[in-house]
């Protein structure tokens, strides 16, 4: 029996901007991801097959998966986007040529990312479960080669996967161009351009509502006319995303916050008022700087060279009807 634990953190989205949709109903995106210390434990428990009697059993009964998690709400069963993970895998191996794995997966999933909050919570359970069984089931496949399998799983989990393989040292991967905990997503998302990460402490806050990606991007088609339509109302800026990375290159926090943006507000922050009045709250809190939905929300995040800032803002909005974290972005 084999076993190994990961840490499967979440991400903010420093800037987020969509560009248009097509043909196939997926939109072009262009967003910035940042790994934060908030994370999830994955524990991967493997037990091999005996070979003979692994030959005796057939397609998807050859991989046996049981998973668990500690929290509630989250789904055990091959909904989990861990779930998910390990059945490409497997696929992927035999496509590979590199034979079906045959035996018991156990899964556990120690739960502390917020559920359908914007923080790709899912995602890094999912990217957490295709490092870790590649270690496991020795697929001899590199970053690269299972980023993809990745970008199959979740336009999300290729960044959750980049983070993955940087701050888990025993995947042995930590030292690989790809391994980073900062970049800027194209096309779906899913490709990828290493940056220099974000130098910031963090605070999150995230209203009791969820908010689904789904609804948040067909909500955003008719607000920015990308349904072939003229938009209802003449567009605000968008984030200035070149300029942002141009201040990360150089460090330069205040700079960077003050031309991040997140277009995907334009649909949620008018859905839903929860999301409004907390980031209202927090932006009332801090002199400089300002507060950002994540992804399609309804998470708002507060960025912060000093934890003091952060520590003030989270004490000025103990009254608020929100879950509030301390954390910091990994370097
Ligand atoms: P994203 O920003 O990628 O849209 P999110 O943070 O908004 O992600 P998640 O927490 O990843 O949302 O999960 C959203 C949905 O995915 C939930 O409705 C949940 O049922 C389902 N789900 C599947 N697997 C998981 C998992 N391992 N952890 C959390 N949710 C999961």
């Amino acid at each position: 029996m084999h076993t190994i634990t990961l840490k499967a953190h979440a991400k903010i989205n420093p800037s987020l901007d969509v560009l248009a949709k097509r043909p196939d109903g997926y939109h072009e995106v262009r967003l910035i991801m940042q790994l934060i210390e908030l994370h999830d434990l994955v524990i991967l428990e493997w037990n091999a097959a005996e070979e003979a009697a692994a030959a005796k059993e057939d397609g998807a009964e050859r991989l046996q998966i049981r998973l668990t998690c500690d929290a509630a709400a989250i789904p055990c069963d091959e909904s989990n986007l861990a779930w998910k993970a390990a059945m490409l895998l497997a696929s992927r191996m035999e496509e590979a040529g590199k034979g079906y794995p045959c035996g018991t997966l156990r899964i556990h999933i120690e739960k502390h990312i917020p559920m359908a909050a914007g923080l790709a919570g899912g995602s890094a359970d999912g990217a957490a479960v295709l490092l870790g069984c590649s270690a496991l089931w020795e697929t001899g496949l590199d970053l690269s080669a299972l980023l993809e399998v990745g970008a199959r799983l979740g336009a999300d989990v290729p960044f959750a996967m980049m983070g993955a393989a940087r701050v888990n040292a025993q995947l042995g991967m930590t030292e690989d161009p790809m391994a980073a905990t900062c970049a800027v997503g194209e096309g779906t998302g899913t490709a990828l351009t290493v940056l220099p990460p974000v130098d910031a402490h963090v605070l999150l806050a995230k209203p009791p509502i969820g908010v689904s990606t789904k609804d948040a991007y067909e909500g955003i088609d008719a607000i920015l006319g990308l349904d072939g339509k003229a938009p209802a109302d003449p567009l605000p800026g968008r984030p200035d995303i070149d300029a942002v990375i141009l201040a990360l290159n150089k460090h330069d926090l205040f700079s960077a916050r003050e031309k991040m943006g997140n277009t995907l507000e334009l649909y949620t922050l008018k859905r839903y008022h929860e999301v409004a009045y907390t980031k209202c709250k927090i932006q009332e809190c801090v002199q400089n700087g300002a507060a950002l939905m994540s992804g399609s929300g309804p998470t708002v995040f507060l960025l912060a060279p000093d934890v003091q800032e952060v520590q003030r803002a989270f004490d000025a909005t103990e009254g608020i009807q929100a879950q509030r974290i301390m954390t910091r972005t990994i370097l």
